[in-house]
């Protein structure tokens, strides 16, 4: 069974760019029938809040994209303490006493020589006594995973094969001095705990991935295979860090963005795929393959964005809507006026179209008034424009412009047909008589 996870750290607002690894999480558990897990990266105590821990759940509701389980690193730190000790008996994890400024002046130091600033393992030479003497000092250690100097080989899912070669790495620090871990260990023991078989993210891990695998066969785990999504990028090829602000999922949410949209265009994006609306998450999980995806950086646009979230609300069915629709909006309202919304608020101006009271715009009195008289009784249904237009003497832009205006006060909007009965007789006739109604 295929078992994922989404791993955020509650240390700020959900973005675009950190939602698509969620989805592809959540499309690749359901296409497979596997099991979805939300791990909150909450080890850094001082960033990470549980306002943000809130929103995330929030966020993740509001797409669609539900959990099965929920499981929080702060609560985990025991498995930690026994993976590190485990470490350290096994020799791959040994202490080191150096500043930061001491490391700062080291790399320094290697750059100039034109070497790359690896870490020299110095501390890996100390012995008991010295190790007791830098103690002595007052000195913490902080501890490194010992890399064994191979060439790591995975094949990625997304980006095919991969090597990494550990002997021109830094052993990795996992322990801060304060005791504290750093995720790309506590990450690895957690996939091993709940036998991750997939490890979906960002590119931007690509380069932790050759120490983690290392460190997945020191704790004795199995590997999970590996799918590393491309980042995501703006129309003119740069990197969409400096704007996440503005494209966190409570912004776009608060600009009235279809949920749906923003699945369909992230889940697309970069793919073999066409972006197009949809009514539900269900073809998207049928379609989740990464072959599909391509390797190159993929194209995000706001634009884009808006655009298909209004075409998701022009396809979208009354009975998906419903729920977050006023209540007095019918079936026929809402199938009338979907293909006029941009955002899902605009449904408020033709329900008042609708029922009024609005203020009609009367461009020819003389010719609104005859066509008063001539609206025919009631019963109406989808026919009655036609029956009642082609009556009147006119034709094109002379004959439906001043209707238009008068019974709805707008220049454009849904087909006339569809809404004259929903406006009906009697607010129709005061209105092409100039009345507000
Ligand atoms: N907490 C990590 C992040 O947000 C998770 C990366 C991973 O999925 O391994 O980048």
């Amino acid at each position: 069974m295929a078992v994922v996870r989404f791993a955020p750290s509650p240390t700020g607002l959900l973005h675009v760019g950190n939602i698509r690894a969620a989805l592809f999480n959540w499309l690749f558990a359901r296409r497979h029938g596997g099991k979805f897990i939300l791990r909150l990266d909450d080890t850094d105590r001082a960033r990470s809040k549980a306002e943000f821990e809130a929103a995330i759940e929030c966020d993740l509701g509001w797409l669609g994209l539900g959990w099965d389980t929920k499981e929080r690193q702060s609560d985990r730190l025991a498995h930690y303490d026994r993976a590190r000790d485990a470490l350290i008996a096994s020799g791959r994890l040994y202490p080191c006493y150096e500043t930061p400024e001491e490391l700062e002046f080291k790399r320094r130091r290697l750059l100039a020589q034109g070497r790359p600033p690896v870490y020299d393992r110095a501390a890996l030479r100390l012995d008991e006594a010295a190790r007791r003497a830098l103690e002595a000092e007052g000195r913490k250690p902080h501890w490194r995973f010992r890399l064994e100097a191979t060439e790591v080989r995975w094949d990625d899912l997304v980006r095919g094969r991969q090597h990494v070669d550990e002997a021109s790495q830094s052993d990795p620090v996992l322990v801060r001095a304060d005791g504290s871990y750093l995720y790309s260990f506590t990450s690895v023991v957690d996939d091993i705990a709940f036998a991750i078989t997939h490890v979906i993210r960002g590119e931007d891990h690509v380069t932790n991935t050759g120490a983690q695998i290392q460190m997945f066969e020191a704790l004795g785990g199995p590997l999970p295979t590996f799918a590393h999504l491309p980042l995501l990028v703006d129309a003119a090829g740069g990197g969409l860090s400096k704007r996440m602000g503005s494209l966190s999922i409570a912004d776009l949410r608060e600009r009235g963005v279809e949920p749906l949209a923003i699945s369909a265009l992230l889940a697309r994006l970069g793919t073999a795929d066409p972006v197009e609306p949809v009514t539900s998450l269900e073809p998207l999980i049928a379609s989740v393959d990464f072959a599909r995806v391509g390797r190159a950086a993929a194209r995000f646009s706001e634009e884009e964005l808006a655009h298909l979230s209004a075409r998701t609300l022009h396809a979208m069915p009354y009975a998906t809507v419903r729920d977050r629709l006023p209540s007095d909006v019918t079936e026929p309202l809402w199938l009338a006026v979907r293909g006029n919304l941009s955002t899902l608020d605009d449904i408020a101006l033709w329900k008042q179209v609708v029922s009024g009271p609005i203020a009609p715009v009367v461009e020819d009195g003389p010719f609104l008034a005859e066509a008063a008289d001539k609206l025919p009784a009631e019963p109406w249904d989808d026919t009655t424009w036609k029956q009642w237009t082609s009556g009147l003497g006119r034709k094109g832009r002379a004959l439906f412009h001043p209707l238009r205006l008068a019974l709805t006060a707008q220049e454009t909007g849904p087909e006339m047909a569809k809404l004259l009965p929903l406006i009906g007789r009697a607010r129709a006739a005061a209105r092409l008589r100039g009345q507000p109604a």
